[in-house]
């Protein structure tokens, strides 16, 4: 381990955090916890309260999803000190608490970045053989990808702050001076000189004034939410045998235990499994919503257990409403239940399985986005697009469900997202990552899968550091000048 956690959360600054004194603290990554405590006095006026600075930092990542992750690991591995907040109590997003699973196939030539070659790498050697021989999507493995997240940020000396929601940011002169966050001691300040938004919902680059917007731009739905889950006690043989033997789905290339079901009847393609949906629509066992997709992936590393994705919840409920979000769960548990329950009584193989886990947060495929100094479109997707300033490359096809399916691109083919679509003319010292960079409804679509996402992660962390270091502001590095060997990306011209 290079460096030790170094936030002072001891009795005593909990006992600040309650009010009793205020104390900030300046990280540096070797600092110790006593050390720490020595320097005292800095809080600020929040509202009518006074709250503790708790630390100090030059770059402070908002979220810890894929992207969020690889920016907080990228931006300490280039010498920033760094801080990593995350709402929940595990590093992975989507991937970890939204039993997202697994990272779908870029499906682009050679578009693994380094940091996302050494995630795979990690995997295979904490045992989870991440590909099937077949597909080039990474079977991960939720519990193994969190215990991953937590190494990489220890080796590198990022600062984790877990269930701590970032819940405000303060500008100053076209900067965000402080983002406020809310501990599980109370209200207090970060006070950072590069902020990188890995919120997924661009909420801390909306807290700040960013221009963003949300959903489809001919309809306003955002794509549906998901609550996925996982289901264990299958025996899998039997499904095989059902569903590849028996019924001839050949749809799923790989063999078990790489295997996988679906069906969506939404899509052109015709899965075998859609017939045995739509009878429990005629029996009234399930409904026409809960019968629309269906999907399954075997997780690595755990016999017998699958990762649903699915239910997929009616876009009316919507991933920016906070009333109709929370209907969406109430909803989105009913609809696993039955879906589960079906399942079990139907389905060779899941005639004792049972829900083994459900997604600790909410699968939003789409939020708000930002609009910021270059817009990605779906003509972006189709022309292949190549940028001087790209910090990655993806072919994902547009996946925009109920909406819009695309054709794949050609073989060989893909599109590169550049850095300016991760930063915006409003605020200067912020860098925006993953799902909810500059990109419209239709492109994002494309670009919101886990491995392009922690690729522009990556990207944000090495120039958050690069910028600090060359006097930079992070919305006016030209990535294209940063030298290649410190790049993750070059971009293929
Ligand atoms: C149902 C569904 C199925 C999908 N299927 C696939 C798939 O098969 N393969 C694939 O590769 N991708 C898939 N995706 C897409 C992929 O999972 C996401 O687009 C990707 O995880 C986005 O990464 P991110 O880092 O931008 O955000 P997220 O993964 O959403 O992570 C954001 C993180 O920020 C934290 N956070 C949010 N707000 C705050 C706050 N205010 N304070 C502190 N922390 C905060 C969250 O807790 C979370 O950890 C799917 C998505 C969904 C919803």
């Amino acid at each position: 381990m290079a460096q030790g956690f170094s936030i002072p959360i001891s009795r005593r600054d909990l006992l600040k955090l309650a009010g009793v004194t205020a104390a900030g603290v300046v990280l540096s990554g070797t600092q110790s916890i006593e050390a720490a405590e020595k320097i005292s006095g800095d809080s600020i006026k929040y509202g009518d309260k006074k709250i503790p600075v708790l630390c100090s930092v030059d770059v402070c990542v908002c979220g810890g999803g894929p992207s969020g992750t690889a920016a907080a690991v990228n931006s300490a591995r280039n010498g920033a000190k760094t801080l990593l907040i995350e709402r929940g109590i595990a590093l992975g997003g989507l991937g970890v608490l939204g039993c997202v699973y697994p990272f779908m196939d870029t499906h682009a030539p050679n578009s693994d970045t380094p940091y996302v070659a050494e995630l795979k790498q990690r995997l295979r050697d904490k045992g989870i053989e991440p590909f099937d021989g077949v597909t080039q999507q990474t079977w991960h493995n939720p519990e193994t990808l969190a215990l991953i997240h937590d190494e990489m940020c220890e080796e590198a000396g990022v600062n984790i702050l877990y269930q701590t929601v970032v819940v405000d940011a303060l500008t100053s002169g076209g900067k965000i001076s402080v983002a406020i966050i809310q501990t599980i001691a109370g209200l207090a300040a970060i006070k950072a000189k590069t902020f990188i938004d890995a919120t997924g919902d661009a909420y801390l680059a909306r807290s700040a004034g960013v221009d963003h917007e949300r959903g489809y731009e001919k309809t306003g739905n955002n794509q549906p939410l998901s609550f996925r889950f996982e289901m264990g006690g299958i025996d899998a043989e039997r499904l095989y045998q059902h569903v590849a033997i028996e019924l001839q789905e050949d749809w799923c290339k790989s063999k078990l235990p790489y295997f996988e079901i679906a069906e969506a009847m939404h899509r052109k393609q015709r899965y075998k499994l859609e017939a045995l949906m739509a009878r429990g629509v005629e029996t009234g066992e399930i409904t026409q919503e809960e019968a629309e997709y269906m999907q399954g992936y075997m997780i690595i590393g755990k016999n017998g257990v699958m990762s649903m994705n699915c239910p997929e919840i009616p876009v009316k409920f919507s991933a920016t409403d906070p009333i109709s979000y929370s209907k969406a769960v109430t909803f989105g548990r009913k609809m696993m239940r039955n879906i589960a329950r079906y399942l079990i009584k139907h389905l060779p193989g899941f005639e004792n399985a049972f829900i083994s886990r459900e997604a600790a947060m909410l699968g939003a495929r789409e939020s708000w986005r930002i609009k910021g100094k270059y817009y990605l479109v779906e003509d972006d997707y189709h022309d292949q697009s190549r940028f001087a300033d790209a910090v990655c490359r993806t072919a994902w096809f547009i996946d925009a469900h109920g909406e819009k399916i695309s054709e794949k691109l050609p073989k060989g083919g893909f599109y590169e997202i550049p850095y300016r679509s991760l930063v915006s003319d409003k605020v200067s010292n912020l860098i925006v990552v993953g799902r909810c960079i500059s990109a419209s409804f239709i492109l994002q679509a494309s670009m919101r899968i886990q491995a392009t996402c922690a690729s522009i992660g990556e990207a944000a962390g090495i120039a958050a550091a690069y910028g600090l270091k060359s006097n930079v502001a992070a919305n006016a590095i030209d990535w294209a000048k940063i030298p290649a060997k410190v790049r993750s990306y070059v971009s293929a011209g």
